[in-house]
């Protein structure tokens, strides 16, 4: 890996980290992106992706990464299959220490580190993952052929992952904690055509149930009734409750909302001079792959002219 200071370090590499790169690639900034421990971000976990622009008949999230990366690589990005674990960006030369004690300097930093699958806190679920117990259903719905699973959250990803696992699955059960559904009105409807789906609420997860070895169901208990409990039998349970920034490595030197998010101003500048952030780690609003590509060309260019105001 190059070790002399660099004009920019893309760290991530969901669509925001990619598009990034490929911006600062053909503005000649040589970038060197960080890639992390899971490359592509949240789209190589994925299936079909319809509504990113120019793929008129759709485009599997993980073959989209992979030309993102290829593009980026085209133009002469660094890609390094590296996780930053320290950084300081106390000084102007922002430093960051990588996975393998590698020091590296930058004179700016993109910072696209995405958002992580949010679990429940239950009792046995570090345990029970991978047993039965899952965050992604196109990772994992394979394993569960057949077989009947269960699905919480009320969101997009929640019916999604719902319909997903339908066309694999003999039965899927989506449980949520409130009657409505926060999900958009066409993933909702869509989700709630499909006949081998039925709908649990106003319930929420009370317990994993399992043996020694996996889980074999889930106690619901009803968010509205007091002593209202329901066990029911499945093979596979998945959560869709939503995702947390990944900003906490960043911290103090960048500031960040309540929920996590890195705070950006004037479209990715973060509190830091120097330092941008771009996609799902600051925008808690829209988190869609168009809208994280879109940050992370704006945080291409204003990187560049940051870069072009210190040699002025
Ligand atoms: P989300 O919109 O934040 O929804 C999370 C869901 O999980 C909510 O229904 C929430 O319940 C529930 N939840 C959270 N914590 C919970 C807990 N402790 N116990 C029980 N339920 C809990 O997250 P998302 O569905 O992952 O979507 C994130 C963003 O990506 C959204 O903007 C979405 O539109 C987008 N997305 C788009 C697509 C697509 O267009 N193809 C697919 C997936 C996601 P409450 O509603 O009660 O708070």
């Amino acid at each position: 890996m190059t070790t002399h200071i660099k004009d920019v370090v893309i760290v991530g590499t969901g669509p925001a980290g990619l598009t990034a790169a490929i911006y600062a690639a053909r503005a000649g900034l040589s970038p060197l992106v960080l890639a992390g421990l899971q490359h592509g971000g949240q789209l190589t976990i994925t299936t079909e992706v319809e509504n990113f622009p120019g793929f008129k008949e759709g485009i599997l999230g993980p073959q989209l990464m992979m030309d993102m990366t290829q593009q980026a690589e085209r133009f002469g990005a660094e890609i390094v299959h590296e996780e930053v674990t320290e950084v300081d960006f106390s000084a102007d030369i922002k430093m960051m220490k990588t996975s393998s004690h590698t020091e590296i300097r930058a004179k700016t930093v993109i910072i696209s580190t995405g958002a992580t699958a949010r679990t429940l806190g239950l009792k046995n679920e570090a345990k029970l993952m991978g047993h039965g117990l899952s965050t992604c259903a196109t990772c994992d719905g394979f394993f569960y052929k057949g077989k009947k699973v269960m699905v919480v959250g009320g969101g997009d990803s929640a019916m999604e992952e719902a319909s997903y696992l339908a066309k694999l699955c003999s039965e899927v059960i989506l449980v949520h904690r409130r009657r409505h559904f926060r999900a958009s009105k066409i993933m909702t409807e869509r989700a709630q055509g499909i006949k081998n789906i039925q709908f649990f609420t106003p319930y929420e997860i009370n317990a994993l149930l399992h043996n020694d070895k996996e889980l074999t169901g889930a106690q619901l208990k009803s968010t509205e009734e007091n002593n209202k409990y329901l066990d029911i039998t499945v093979d596979g349970l998945f959560y869709a409750i939503g995702h947390t920034p990944n900003s906490k490595i960043f911290l103090p030197y960048v500031e960040i909302d309540d929920n996590g998010y890195v705070k950006v101003t004037d479209f990715t500048k973060t509190s830091t001079q120097g330092i941008f952030a771009a996609g799902d780690i600051a925008d808690p609003t829209f988190k869609q792959a168009i809208t994280a590509a879109g940050m992370g060309c704006q945080a291409a260019i204003q990187a560049q002219h940051y870069l072009e105001s210190l040699s002025t």
